[in-house]
């Protein structure tokens, strides 16, 4: 993997597409997602500049977190249980996958007890899948007030999967669908919500053309996923401890 090389590929296709929809490059922000990879590759991308990483597993996300540079942040962007709320608020500057009042409330909870604010996205499942997470857009509608009136949680904006295909236009329409549903709830709350994140390795310059200001990229920086986690030492949550040094 050249991870300079397909930065370089990546920041040319992104400005690409910026300048076919007439937006500018800095109004994309490129985040990297680095689950199943271990922390010397988060490393790597931190010396290439990346230093937004995304994470979808609280637990891996925690033992990795914790062996990596400081200076990172690191977004939550796979489904959160209520269970890991409070590890989510410790390890996450931002969870992206909001997707029920309950787990909102007890994301408020946490964010209280620590007394800090959560910045917020809630996500979307546009095309109705049954095997992804997400808010139906109607159902996120009827609960966006009780969402935003979340003291210790600030709603920045949407957040979808598109089903994949091998055909990035034919998931043009859910991009455009998350737009139109990010401005219906800007019109309810009267208020402004930044951020639209959507766009992935397969899809990422037509979410682009439709709006996308933050995209998550894994594939086309890191090359493939080996396995679906980052092994941490078996049987147990923590990473294997290294060895004594001079041992
Ligand atoms: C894995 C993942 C990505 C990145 O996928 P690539 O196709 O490797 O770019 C983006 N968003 C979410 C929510 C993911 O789980």
């Amino acid at each position: 993997m050249d991870l300079n090389a397909n930065l370089t590929t990546v920041r040319t296709r992104i400005a690409a597409a910026c300048s076919r929809a007439g937006r500018d490059p800095a109004s994309v922000t490129l985040m990297a997602v680095t689950k199943s990879h271990p922390p010397e590759t988060v490393r790597e991308a931190a010396a290439a500049g990346l230093m937004l990483l995304g994470e979808n597993r609280v637990q891996e996300a925690k033992a990795k977190i914790a062996l990596c540079p400081a200076s990172l942040r690191w977004h939550l962007i796979g489904h959160l249980q209520s269970n890991k709320c409070r590890d989510a608020l410790r390890c996450f500057e931002m969870v992206q996958s909001v997707d029920s009042l309950p787990l909102a409330h007890e994301l408020n909870k946490w964010a209280d007890h620590a007394a800090r604010t959560l910045p917020i996205l809630l996500e979307a499942n546009i095309a109705g899948e049954s095997s992804k997470f997400g808010y139906a857009p109607g159902r996120l509608l009827d609960e966006l007030e009780a969402l935003n009136a979340l003291p210790r949680l600030e709603l920045q904006g949407l957040m979808t999967l598109a089903p994949w295909t091998p055909d990035p236009e034919k998931v043009r329409p859910v991009f455009r669908r998350l737009r139109e549903l990010r401005q219906q709830c800007e019109d309810r709350l009267g208020a402004p919500l930044p951020v639209l994140s959507m766009g992935m390795s397969s899809d990422f310059e037509v979410a682009i053309e439709e709006g996308a200001t933050l995209v998550r990229l894994g594939t086309v920086l890191f090359g493939e996923r080996r396995g679906k986690t980052w092994k941490t030492a078996p049987g147990g949550d923590a990473p294997a401890p290294r060895p004594p040094a001079g041992g």
